[in-house]
């Protein structure tokens, strides 16, 4: 086996290609993060450099049991020198134990403190983050990336000091000891450490490449042994081929797996010369200095030169691959910087606007221009007004921008140029949270978390009464659905709402709105077929919602839209129609188009 932590030694090529730049505002940066720990943090260092000094004692008081003790045979010196021997590993032992208590704890809290505002953060991050990253990338950083900073802490930042005390400490009282015997020990020491690295280099290479070739064989057998796979295999006489390229890739596999364990093999042989090398040689140069030049060297000395030389190894090839965690620490703590870096984009203004009283819901736009990535234009010159109590049913086709449409009134996106007025006042200068508040979304796609139904609802009214709950209920056409559930409102909804059907979750989500009492409801109606009777259900609650509230439906279906007093007509961006169903089938135009296509057959089948 090779000791823990060779495989990591190593930079990947991915590593070297991304090492990070360690700037001076980096290292404050990160310090920023230690500093409010700063009195923990000296314990710590006291601690380290009190248990590296403490673990040496006892290779010195060795030299001392075997002169004072055995060789000077006085029994009451060995007992005392065995017994301070013992408390001194065991007191350096203790001292460790509170060290690392210390050190979690610290990296607990710092952990802790980057965890939370990381989550802070990403909360205030526009929606369009959330479209465009990779859900397990933000995962990972919050996850492991951070995780990673508390290994940081708690072990590179301690083997440094650690190591670098030990090293300084043993290399000082082997030269304090006999200047010529530290010398020979200092030149074995590269004997050890190269053929260390090189061994494991050369291993962590060949485990690298037969994680490789499993990787291909397992593609293999994938895309063989699958059921389609092996119909186009045989049905295109291919199995000689596939045998074929099977074999060559476990021929390779072995051939890696013989030369990964024949170099570990070599490595040990090569490890363990070299680490009886270095005794031999001190051996031999003290005897040498007390035979030949009579020195004063003691048997005790010699001895102490080998045991601070044994105590050694594990500090010099930790130090060595000191450098591969670094570079790894700075990266991660870019990644986490990276991160945090992201501007707020959808922020409170600093002189928000915060009306006391209840909105009124009235809704305009003004010649708003909006894309997504800056480029390619979704929205183009919308205006129109919504005053209160009235309702505007936005149709077109599928990506002609409707959704976009209405996710600007909440500001889940900032228009580019024009403006969304919500109550007389542009939306960027009304306080964020009372915007939101006085908006009722029921999306596409509705969301219920796993719970029961009466914890989704609350959570649009966390002090909401049984009477409300069963109001917007009631209004939301799902009474009775929840009266026939053994359990009622306490029923669950599993997750993501799936022991739920389609138009059930819709009317949830159509209650949980309604208990906002939000002074702007905006429906976005599923395009996905709902069985006629669920359509009906949601029809009978939309109908009165739309005709009591200032509602903006984004509409499939006639029925919603007869209900709705203005009818705007969307295409590639546009408002290309506008007006009453009457007056707009007659024209000829897009709207004649999707009344002909889509509304009329709905309408016939129902
Ligand atoms: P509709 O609601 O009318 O079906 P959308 O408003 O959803 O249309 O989409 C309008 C256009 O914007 C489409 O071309 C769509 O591809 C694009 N789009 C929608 N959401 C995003 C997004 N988050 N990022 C980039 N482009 C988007």
């Amino acid at each position: 086996m090779l000791p823990r932590g060779m495989n990591r030694g190593f930079l990947t090529e991915e590593e070297k290609a991304n090492r990070p730049k360690v700037t001076l505002p980096l290292l404050k940066r990160i310090f920023s993060y230690l500093a409010p720990y700063w009195k923990q943090m000296a314990i710590v260092l006291v601690c380290i450099a009190a248990s590296s000094v403490l673990s040496l004692l006892p290779s010195v008081l060795t030299g001392r049991i075997i002169d004072e003790g055995l060789i000077g045979r006085d029994m009451q010196m060995l007992v005392i020198l065995i017994a301070a021997s013992l408390g001194v590993t065991l007191g350096a032992n203790l001292i460790r134990v509170a060290e690392s208590y210390l050190n979690n704890w610290i990296a607990q809290h710092i952990t802790f403190d980057m965890r939370n505002n990381m989550y802070r953060h990403l909360q205030q991050m526009p929606q369009s983050f959330f479209t465009s990253s990779n859900q397990g990338d933000i995962i990972t950083r919050m996850t492991s990336d951070i995780s990673g900073v508390e290994r940081v802490v708690t072990s590179t930042f301690t083997s440094i000091l650690s190591n670098t005390i030990t090293l300084v400490s043993a290399v000082i009282i082997m030269f304090r000891e006999n200047w010529i015997l530290a010398l020979v020990g200092a030149l074995v020491i590269p004997l050890f450490t190269i053929p260390t690295r090189w061994a494991g280099k050369t291993r962590w290479t060949l485990t690298r490449d037969a994680q490789e070739c499993n990787d291909e064989i397992n593609g293999i057998l994938n895309e063989t042994l699958s059921v389609s796979g092996q119909l186009l295999v045989k049905l295109f006489n291919k199995e000689d081929y596939e045998y074929d390229r099977y074999k060559d890739a476990n021929h390779n596999m072995i051939r890696l797996r013989i030369r990964e364990s024949m170099a570990g093999r070599w490595f040990m042989v090569i490890i363990n010369t070299f680490s009886s090398v270095g005794p031999m040689l001190i051996y031999l140069a003290g005897g040498i200095l007390m035979m030949r030049y009579n020195s004063d060297l003691t048997v005790g000395d010699i001895s102490v030169l080998v045991a601070l030389l044994g105590k050694m190894y594990g500090p010099v090839n930790s130090l060595l691959n000191i450098q591969v965690e670094w570079i790894r620490s700075m990266a991660l703590f870019t990644r986490i910087f990276e991160y945090f870096d992201m501007p707020v984009e959808i922020k409170n203004a600093e002189d928000a606007v915060l009306p006391e009283n209840k909105a009124s819901g009235t809704v305009e736009f003004k010649n708003v221009n909006f894309s997504y990535d800056g480029m390619g234009k979704i929205l183009e010159n919308i205006s129109f007004t919504l005053e209160s109590g009235k309702s505007v049913a936005i149709v077109g086709p599928s990506g002609s921008g409707k959704s976009t449409m209405v996710n600007l009134i909440p500001r889940l996106y900032d228009v580019n140029s024009g403006s969304v007025e919500f109550d007389g006042v542009d939306v960027r200068d009304l306080d964020l949270g009372y915007l939101r508040s006085n908006i009722g979304i029921v999306s596409q796609e509705t969301y219920l978390f796993n719970g029961t139904i009466r914890e989704n609802l609350l959570y649009a009214k966390p002090d909401a009464t049984d009477q409300e709950l069963a109001e917007a209920c009631r209004k939301a056409n799902i009474a009775d659905f929840i009266c026939s559930q053994e359990k009622g409102i306490d029923t669950m909804v599993g997750n993501r709402g799936l022991k739920l059907s389609g138009g059930e979750k819709q009317r949830i989500s159509i209650a949980r709105a309604l208990l906002k009492d939000p002074a702007l409801l905006i429906f976005d109606e599923a395009t996905s077929a709902l069985d006629s009777i669920s359509e009906h259900k949601i029809q009978e609650a939309m109908e009165p919602i739309i005709k009591s509230r200032t509602s903006i439906i984004i509409a499939h279906r006639l029925s919603t839209i007869l209900a709705a007093d203005e009818i705007l007509v969307v295409k590639d961006g546009r408002i290309v129609e506008r007006g009453a169903h009457a007056d707009l089938v007659k024209k000829g135009g897009v709207y004649t188009e999707l009344y002909e296509t889509q509304f009329r057959g709905a309408l016939e089948a129902a």
